[in-house]
């Protein structure tokens, strides 16, 4: 174990990681990164296959935004959003309006607090506007919002959520349209039309309790990379709107680009009440998230009285740097046609994975837009941490959740990379069990 390693045990406590396991697993020390690749503090290199958890779009240490954040940082670090605002914040919220059709953006730092801000947003809309009974969230089975209390209350996974079952508020799971679950000759779209009629079955019962429905659109990352069907995001929208209910897009992964739209919900075309926002927003960069509403719901905050506004703050809301990055990050997606070039991109990565796919072992192989995923047969107990080694010794950085391995790169991957992540997949399927 090298020094770094040992006293990043003595004096962090590393995120959901039991510390002890790290004894036999030390946390990798990192000392740089270069697009797809990380470096770690014996010069070893690894392919960021999940895009360090999910956030990086384009590389580490990409000299576009890395000039964004420099420039910014010769103007103005930081100064509070309230009585004051900056270019950056301004342009960056006209823009996400501009993409989202949503005229409102309220800024945090991470993506719990985007929850946590929906969440008491929607309740206080319909207090706002004659509805103080609508107390209660629903959301989907095995979803995922994060692990503050609020968010956690509407999350679930049992292994993040049992042990504060206590503190939690009571919420509601609808039926998840995941295509894992669904039954003999039974399509996607079949199935998931029949969990949104479990939806409607619920809501017809509750829906003058219930403020929003939040959801993870299309993917259920924390689930195992759960796909579903964007029929029941249409019909979610038209039983939300039916029922008085707002619908919560937690775009928190989906968005930018990952899963072959800019935005996921794009797939339905639906309207949305809110969005949540964070993680690729600034490429990967710096802690920066977003909850965008619409004209109605602002319009219920806007008022005389001080106690109808949305009083909730956050030190480093709408921070310049971070929103300059998330600045640099839009100017990529439009020069770089990024959308466009991650199709080409996706293509030849599946058909890397082709062998992979019809692998005995794999079952139910899924991918969308940049997401890639599948569920290996005949596993034994600790079959994550062992694929995670086998992975990093060919030179891959992997986090299977359970027996789901995924692979979900940033864009700025290129044969080599695919390769590599290919191959680590590969030999997890012949090696590990
Ligand atoms: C990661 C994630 C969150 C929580 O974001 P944090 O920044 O980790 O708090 C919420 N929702 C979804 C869908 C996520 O993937």
């Amino acid at each position: 174990m090298s020094s770094l390693q040992d006293r990043s045990r003595q004096f962090l406590w590393h995120p959901c990681t039991q510390m002890k396991n790290l004894e036999t697993v030390p946390p990798l020390a990192i000392a740089r990164g270069e697009g797809a690749w990380l470096f770690d503090d014996a010069g070893n290199r690894y392919v960021d296959a999940i895009s360090s958890w999910w956030v990086n779009l384009f590389g580490h240490a990409n000299p576009r935004i890395n000039a964004a954040i420099i420039d910014q940082l010769e103007k103005i670090e930081h100064v509070m959003l309230a009585g004051c605002t900056h270019e950056p914040v301004v342009e960056l919220s006209e823009r996400l309006s501009n993409l989202t059709g949503l005229g409102h953006a309220f800024y945090a730092s991470d993506g719990a607090s985007a929850t946590e801000i929906a969440l008491k947003m929607s309740f206080h809309y319909w207090r706002n506007t004659g509805q103080a009974g609508k107390t209660q969230f629903i959301s989907l089975q095995n979803g995922y919002h994060g692990e503050t209390l609020g968010a956690l209350s509407v999350t679930d996974v049992a292994l993040f959520k049992d042990q504060y079952a206590p503190l939690l508020r009571h919420s509601v799971q609808m039926p998840s349209p995941d295509i894992r679950l669904v039954e003999a000759g039974e399509s996607d779209e079949t199935f998931a039309i029949r969990c949104s009629e479990a939806l409607e079955t619920y809501l017809q019962q509750h829906a003058e309790t219930i403020a929003a429905f939040i959801l993870e659109p299309l993917v259920q990352g924390a689930a195992g990379m759960a796909m579903y069907h964007p029929i029941y995001l249409s019909r979610a929208r038209e039983l939300c709107t039916k029922y008085q209910v707002h619908l919560v897009a937690d775009e928190i992964a989906v968005g930018f680009g990952r899963t072959g739209t800019m935005f996921a919900c794009e797939q339905a075309d639906i309207r949305l009440d809110f969005m949540c926002l964070s993680k690729g927003i600034t490429g990967g960069y710096l802690p920066l998230s977003c909850v965008l509403t619409t004209d109605e719901v602002f319009a219920a905050f806007y008022a005389d009285e001080t106690s109808k506004g949305f009083l909730h703050s956050h030190s480093y809301t709408g921070n310049p740097l971070a929103c300059r990055a998330a600045l640099a990050v839009l100017d990529i997606f439009e020069q770089d046609k990024v959308i466009e070039a991650n199709r080409v991109r996706a293509e030849r990565f599946s058909a890397l994975l082709e062998p992979v796919r019809h692998h005995r072992r794999v079952e139910h192989f899924r991918n969308l837009g940049m997401i890639w995923a599948f569920d290996v047969q005949n596993v034994t107990p600790g079959f994550s941490t062992r694929a995670y080694q086998a992975a990093l010794k060919a030179g891959v950085l992997l986090r299977p959740i359970g027996n789901t391995v995924y692979l979900m790169p940033p864009y700025v991957v290129g044969e080599d990379e695919m390769v590599k992540m290919a191959m680590a997949a590969q030999l997890i399927l012949d090696e590990i069990k």
